[in-house]
């Protein structure tokens, strides 16, 4: 589906974030579980939430490439918004 492969990074990509496989039956799903702070859910902004993490979804490994492929897109995006913002930096200069 997608040829892009991403190597492991080198920074804490789960200090927000992380994907665990489903423990509580076989449905061979996994949880996205995120900080309180990026939820929506009611009251997640309390301190008492606010750094703890939450599950928020439960999604399917097709989820996942369609997740990619989402994130990937807006990736493409940022990268050249900020390619564009450098160069008109360099040409304001
Ligand atoms: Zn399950």
């Amino acid at each position: 589906m997608n040829e892009f492969h991403l190597t492991k990074p080198d920074w804490d990509y789960k200090e927000q974030l992380y994907l665990e496989p489903c423990s509580s039956c076989d449905c061979g799903r996994y949880i996205l579980y995120m900080r309180g702070n990026l939820t929506y859910f009611k009251g997640a902004n309390e301190p008492e939430y606010f750094d703890k993490f939450i599950p928020t979804a439960s999604i399917s490994v097709g989820d996942m490439y369609d997740l990619f492929a989402n994130v990937c897109e807006k990736l493409d995006i940022e990268r050249a918004r900020e390619d564009l913002e450098e160069q008109l930096d360099r040409e304001g200069n």
